[in-house]
């Protein structure tokens, strides 16, 4: 198959920093995207990936799956994508198309394992996919997003996972006016989180444990902010949940939260904490309560989102950076020091 040589930035091995890669493209087929990469987002699992955290990377790897950009070429069989037009693509760029997931809009969860966007097997050419740290990638139009020209381009681009992986539980639990709806932490998941249950018509309460955080979360659009160590807050809201939505990737009490639902609530986790979260039975039994995981969204309900964001102006709170600062952008990102997700502008690759 004809290829296509780019830049890319990423690394060579779990202990290297990222650097300027060399990298090929398969030629645009029939099916295919061509997209010049804009933007692209940092999401935590990039880093997990890229120093081996979560085991199997493989190397070299070229991170990114929060990809914005301008379409450059189409293939002759291509129906709803034109060149100069938007495009986004997410977490993952193919599937099975067969199962009974795929066939309901749940690609997510295909039964063969989705292609993801990197580190994935790559079926054209061999070899593993290579994410969105790059000038351009070459996508089925199946598992390319249309983008709106109405909101800010590189607000857009998280949304593509930070978005979608806390847009698909909100939906899927049918959060709306009326509810009451927890939002556990504030960083890239949990930002967004905020904006949505609110756009959704939910009051929304966002636990944090700081203090310091309760203005940002009150900007982000928190009707009530709850210091989550202090028990006597947490108590005040106990039983009067409809749903949480978890946003936490450390160690934390599973239990003060899930006593805070009502009979019938959901707790579900978007965030992957490394160690076993312990649960008491009676937290559950004692009000038929739900703890459950979500992980991103389908393609359809991924264009839904991102028309929902474009309905009503929501993106990303982001900080705009260069390739050359993506290893300090990881160092940041791991003590929080981020309000509240890094995007990379593409077109500082050279
Ligand atoms: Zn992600
Ligand atoms: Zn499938």
């Amino acid at each position: 198959m004809e290829t296509k040589d780019i830049k890319a930035f990423g690394s060579e091995a779990a202990e290297a920093p990222l650097k300027t890669l060399d990298i090929k493209r398969r030629a645009v087929q029939a099916h295919d995207v061509e997209i010049e990469i804009l933007y692209c987002g940092i999401c935590h699992s990039d880093l997990h990936s890229a120093r081996n955290e979560w085991h199997g990377t493989m190397y070299p790897i070229v991170p990114g799956h929060e990809i914005v950009g301008r379409v450059t070429k189409v293939g002759d069989h291509v129906k709803n994508f034109k060149v100069g037009q938007l495009a986004g693509v997410g977490c993952m760029v193919d599937s099975c198309r067969e199962c009974d997931y795929c066939k309901n809009d749940l690609e997510q969860y295909c039964d063969e394992g989705n292609i993801l966007t990197f580190n994935s097997p790559d079926k054209h050419l061999g070899g593993h996919t290579f994410g969105g740290y790059s000038q351009s990638i070459v996508v089925d139009e199946n598992y390319v997003l249309h983008i709106s020209d109405k909101l800010d381009l590189a607000g857009v681009a998280p949304l593509l996972c930070a978005g979608i992986t806390t847009y698909s539980p909100l939906k899927h639990w049918k959060v709306g006016p009326g509810q009451k709806v927890g939002i556990v932490g504030i960083g890239g998941l949990g930002h967004m989180g905020i904006k949505l249950a609110k756009a959704m018509g939910a009051h929304v309460v966002v636990f944090t444990t700081s203090v310091s955080k309760f203005e940002a979360a009150k900007e982000l659009g928190a009707d009530e902010v709850v210091l989550s160590t202090d028990p006597e807050q947490m108590a005040k809201h106990a039983k009067s949940l409809n749903f949480i939505l978890d946003c936490v990737s450390a160690e934390h009490n599973i239990d003060s939260y899930l006593n805070l639902l009502k009979v019938d609530g959901t707790l579900t986790l978007v965030g992957a904490p490394m160690e076993p979260l312990p649960v008491t039975s009676f937290s559950l039994l004692l009000g038929r309560r739900s703890f459950a995981g979500s992980a991103i969204g389908g393609i359809a309900e991924t264009q839904e989102m991102l028309d929902f964001c474009a309905e009503h102006n929501i993106t990303a709170d982001i900080e705009i950076i260069g390739v050359n600062e993506v290893n300090d952008a990881y160092e940041r990102l791991l003590k929080g020091d981020i309000k509240y997700r890094f995007v990379i502008d593409m077109a500082s690759l050279k």
